[in-house]
């Protein structure tokens, strides 16, 4: 057994998704989001865990969804993100979402030349402004559909940018943006999948829903919804304290001198640093002055007010010594230990999050039967 894991209950994840379509009418289908190695809790059994439960699988990108077909995941994959080469898509039976109108244009021109069939689903603009096509678009869409003789359009869908929580005008009015696209196809195609929520919109704002919603983060633990209903974290961090050392008062503990003992102490040593995840914090980038200062402020009070820490003995916080390093973090032990001891069996919870956590650390599963 390796010293750190993190470890996937699949209890958890089967409670979280049967709580969330509580939420939903029956007739509503469910995307499971995968991507990202499924937020980092490993996209594989997380597909087969919730494979027979969901309509669809969703993947961010092509190189996702071929590994989930690699690994003999056969249930419908939706591909969010843009892609040209077809030839994959068609190989590996993905249904893709069609980004740009040069994108569809592309498509249509590729299953026309090849004779086949590839199901999409066309992505339109209401207020994200990374991908979709735009309203005014529409009629030149509806003629190149028209030429296409292989491909069948799927579906229409969109993206929240925000959330109804936070900002209720924005995420009403993509929905109106989005209802104008939905009441035009709808007048030229039958029987189409129309799909705009992600999680917290889902719990939050249930005319959002359609036909489909995409369920990302809310799988995975409670999620930033102003309704909670009560999900369930589905992972955590576990590793063994793997060597423990006496210091004196006084003495400088760890690199740059950045921990100074200010009494004797015990040490232990937790096999996880900054290249495995530890550390590394969320940070606006390229933000405006103001969110830049609120993030500061918000920063500046937990510092001085909430836990220092993300390591816990049995839910006691210990404390971190000095900084992260790559493959380390010094912690104090004199809390849960009396004496020091050479050979021992300390286990610690590390709370960050799994997205942070690198592929090398093994991912174990509780609970893998089902379906
Ligand atoms: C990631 C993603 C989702 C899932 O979002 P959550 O907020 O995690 O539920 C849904 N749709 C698209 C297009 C995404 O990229």
């Amino acid at each position: 057994m390796s010293n750190i894991y993190l470890e996937v209950n699949l209890h958890n994840l089967y409670y979280n998704l049967t709580k969330l379509k509580n939420e939903l009418s029956n007739k509503t289908m469910v995307m499971g989001v995968v991507k990202g190695n499924a937020y980092g809790h490993g996209s594989i059994q997380i597909a087969k865990a919730l494979c027979n439960d969901v309509d669809y699988l969703g993947v961010g990108v092509l190189d996702e969804a071929i590994e989930l077909r690699d690994n003999n995941i056969t249930s419908p994959i939706f591909l969010m993100g843009p892609t040209n080469d077809f030839e994959t898509v068609y190989n590996y039976n993905i249904t893709i979402g069609v980004c740009s109108f040069t994108q569809l244009e592309e498509l249509i021109k590729w299953t026309n030349e090849n004779n086949k069939n590839i199901k999409y689903h066309i992505k339109v603009e209401t207020g994200m402004n990374r991908f979709g096509i735009e309203y005014e678009q529409l009629d030149q869409v509806v003629k190149l559909i028209g030429n296409s003789r292989y491909t069948k359009l799927e579906g229409i869908y969109s993206h929240f940018a925000t959330t109804y929580k936070n900002n209720k005008k924005y995420v009403i009015d993509q929905k109106t943006r989005f209802d104008k696209f939905v009441n035009f196809f709808s007048s030229q195609y039958n029987n189409l999948i129309y799909h705009i929520a992600n999680s917290e919109n889902t719990i939050d704002y249930k005319e959002s829903h359609y036909n489909m919603v995409r369920l990302g983060n809310a799988l995975y633990g409670p999620c930033n919804s102003k309704k909670q209903i009560g999900l369930k974290k589905i992972a955590n961090i576990k590793a063994k304290i793997i060597y423990t050392k006496d210091v004196k008062a006084g003495e400088s503990i760890g690199y740059g001198n950045s921990y100074k003992s200010k009494k004797n102490m015990i040490l232990g040593i937790v096999p996880i640093g900054f290249y495995c995840g530890m550390g590394l914090i969320k940070k606006p980038i390229g933000s405006k002055f103001f969110p830049t200062i609120i993030y500061y402020l918000k920063e500046l009070y937990r510092y001085l007010f909430r836990s220092k820490t993300v390591i816990y003995y049995k839910g006691k916080p210990l404390e971190i010594l000095g900084r992260p390093n790559m493959q380390y973090t010094i912690v104090d032990l004199s809390l849960i230990l009396k004496e020091q001891k050479e050979q021992n069996d300390i286990e610690v919870d590390i709370k960050i999050s799994p997205i942070f956590i690198k592929e090398h650390i093994k991912r174990t599963y509780i609970s893998e039967v089902k379906g």
